[in-house]
């Protein structure tokens, strides 16, 4: 793992946590003003300062990337089928869980903004989910933040996520 990639990582986590505070400090808060205030927020600010402002979009990029993913689930009703996935505690899909339910127009409005139909490269973070190598069609489960690796069975840099099942 690159340095630059563990960095970028740390920054993930810390906006995750930044995200799951707000919303322990304020539960009323619907999805939308939610992730205003995060990257109105100080950990945002932060982490501009630790890194350049073209990573922290990055960073901020990742984590949309992964609400999205998320919320396509979700309206699609496969999520509720994955009760495994959302079951594990302390994930950012276990929490998204538990707010999208409370404010369904919201979130759908939020899913119009973040749509993504991209590949995923190794490098970037993704904190959850299913990928798929584009040249072998290996599968790597993801449970937490993580940095893609290339893959393992063939070295690509490419995948695909795929859908939650149970
Ligand atoms: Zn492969």
């Amino acid at each position: 793992m690159s340095n630059r990639s563990s960095q970028l990582l740390a920054q993930y986590q810390i906006l995750i946590d930044d995200l799951k505070r707000r919303f322990a400090e304020n539960p009323d808060l619907n999805a939308k003003h939610l992730y205003q205030q995060l990257t109105a927020g100080d950990a945002f600010s932060q982490l501009r300062d630790e890194i350049s402002d073209k990573e922290a979009e990055l960073v901020l990029e990742f984590l949309k990337r992964d609400i999205a993913a998320f919320l396509q689930e979700h309206n699609a009703e496969s999520l509720s089928h994955s009760p495994s996935v959302i079951a594990l505690e302390n994930t950012l899909w276990h929490w998204l869980g538990e707010i999208t339910d409370r404010s369904q127009v919201e979130w759908h409005e939020l899913a119009q903004d973040f749509k993504h139909h991209g590949y995923y490269q190794s490098g970037e973070i993704i904190s959850q989910g299913r990928l798929v190598c584009t040249s072998c069609g290996h599968g790597m489960d993801i449970n937490f933040p993580s940095v893609i690796p290339d893959c393992p069975e063939c070295d690509n840099d490419e995948f695909i996520r795929e859908a939650l099942t149970p």
